[in-house]
């Protein structure tokens, strides 16, 4: 399966083309929150899951393949991007033989390693996330591997920020009841105060996550909330998902998709560029929510959208 994604739409990078670096649900944390389910290796052990040279065998076909370069190539997935050893040699390769912009979006848990900071400085934009700069909302909502802890996140960030020289959008998911006291804002409003980030962009889990009771923020909350970010923040929660996969993974895209005929889900996975898996998880998910509903045809399940069927 490639692990090449695209070119889609994105709306904090233009037209990007992404690279999926490491085996789905391979992640330093396990999100309450995360739309592609419960996290299969949760680890902090950086490795060459897929060989450089395969990945970039994959690249440079996918380039052949698309009639527009893409403005911007994404390294990430449905997992944490800098647990792939070979991240630097990655990006370096990638922005020389295509001298088209990496950028790379990072959860930070590595951060506090001198090597990821070191090859991560490499991409012209980084999209870091932090959720809670306390350590209860933190360890509540990210749920991550029992070797990283927040104080070694923050520092590693705090390093990173100061001396990166790209572009950094730093993005922030809002849960209702988990990150949202004033204290939990105000938090992570210092942090961010004493370093240098482009913009910082608020977003809330408008999609289910690997829990039940994830409540969304209202419009009118993360408005207020934003203000207190300062000038530099903006919401950017009617877009769609958070994180690593929110480029490549929306139940939106795939409704529209499926409104229009009825599609398997590796019509789909092929179409979209969405990884397979994903595909298949988010399905089950939108088929409990009642969106969609399968129909098997000469043994091959196809989806379609429930309101379509009823309409
Ligand atoms: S939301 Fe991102 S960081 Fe959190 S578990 Fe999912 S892939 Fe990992």
């Amino acid at each position: 399966m490639s692990r090449i994604f695209g070119p889609v739409p994105s709306r904090r990078l233009g037209r990007s083309l992404g690279v999926d670096v490491v085996p789905y649900k391979t992640c330093t944390f396990d999100c309450v929150y995360c739309e592609c389910g419960a996290t299969s290796d949760l680890t902090c052990e950086r490795r060459e899951f897929f060989p450089l040279e395969e990945i970039l065998d994959e690249l440079r076909d996918s380039f052949a393949e698309i009639p527009t370069p893409p403005d911007v190539i994404t390294l990430s997935g449905a997992g944490e991007p800098t647990l792939y050893s070979r991240l630097g040699e990655l990006i370096d390769t990638i922005r020389r033989s295509t001298g088209i912009p990496v950028a790379v979006i990072t959860n930070s848990s590595l951060l506090f390693m001198p090597e990821v900071r070191e090859e991560l400085g490499r991409a012209d934009i980084v999209l870091p996330s932090l959720d809670a700069a306390l350590a209860g909302p933190f360890s509540r909502m990210n749920r991550p591997h029992g070797s990283i802890t927040l104080e070694k996140i923050m520092e590693g960030l705090g390093t990173f920020l100061d001396e990166y020289r790209g572009k950094v959008l730093f993005e922030i998911l809002l849960i209702e009841g988990y990150n949202t006291d004033d204290e939990d804002l105000e938090a992570l409003a210092s942090f961010l105060g004493r370093h240098r980030v482009d913009s910082i962009q608020l977003n809330t889990a408008i999609r289910p996550g690997t829990e039940d009771g994830i409540v969304p923020l209202s419009r009118k909350r993360l408005e207020g909330i934003c203000g207190s970010f300062g000038p530099r923040c903006e919401i950017v929660a009617s877009a769609g998902v958070r994180g690593s996969h929110e480029e490549f993974a929306s139940a939106d895209r795939i409704l529209s998709m499926i409104e229009r005929r009825p599609c398997t889900a590796e019509d789909i996975h092929r179409a979209l560029g969405v990884p397979i898996q994903g595909v298949v998880k988010l399905l089950g998910i939108m088929i409990e929510k009642g969106s969609v509903r399968s129909d098997v045809h000469d043994g091959e399940t196809f989806y379609t959208a429930s309101e379509r069927n009823s309409g």
